[in-house]
């Protein structure tokens, strides 16, 4: 659960982003409120809408039944305080019922934002010799099977588990200088 609650503000930030590029493309022109929940896929504004509501209610319980001043309805904040509060959250009654809330929350917005479970981000230049390639790492998600990865766009051979992130990073930052 602690897990899911700490990916959850990530998620929600990312449901927005996977509402599509026009989305993007109003969200970055106007800077009118209206005009993010208007360009925002239904179904993304639904789950960030509940998201919020699922933590601020937890957040809610803890600050009663403790007797604290309640957090800010900001997602990263509830999150941040549900987890300072995880060691008496998991000996509640409602325990159970949280983490299968979460649990759900994290597996919808998941799908939501990532619909294919693999998110690309560019990471740089491929650094195999005589290569023009561009690297992108396919981020998946966690409880998918197969394991992330870095990929070159022109040849599927160059290509880097997770576990060698470390020394990939090393000699791309390596042939960039001898690039310059
Ligand atoms: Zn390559």
């Amino acid at each position: 659960m602690t897990h899911e609650l700490r990916n959850l503000p990530t998620l929600y930030a990312d449901c927005n982003t996977g509402a599509g590029p026009d989305a993007v493309r109003v969200i970055k022109k106007s800077h009118k409120k209206s005009a993010t929940s208007d360009s925002m896929n239904p179904a993304a504004a639904e789950v960030r809408s509940s998201i919020r509501t699922v933590l601020a209610s937890w957040a809610g319980l803890v600050s009663d039944e403790r007797r604290l001043q309640p957090p800010s309805r900001e997602i990263p904040t509830l999150a941040r305080f549900l987890g300072r509060h995880i060691q008496w959250l998991t000996r509640h009654p409602a325990a159970g019922d949280m983490a299968e809330e979460i649990r759900d929350l994290a597996r919808n917005a998941r799908n939501l934002a990532y619909p294919n479970s693999v998110r690309r981000v560019p990471v740089g230049s491929c650094p195999e010799s005589d290569c023009a390639g561009e690297l992108f790492a396919h981020i998946r998600a966690h409880d998918d099977l197969h394991p992330s990865e870095i990929i070159c766009t022109l040849s599927p051979c160059h290509s880097w588990p997770v576990t060698c992130w470390a020394r990939l990073a090393r000699q791309i930052h390596i042939r960039k200088g001898e690039r310059a």
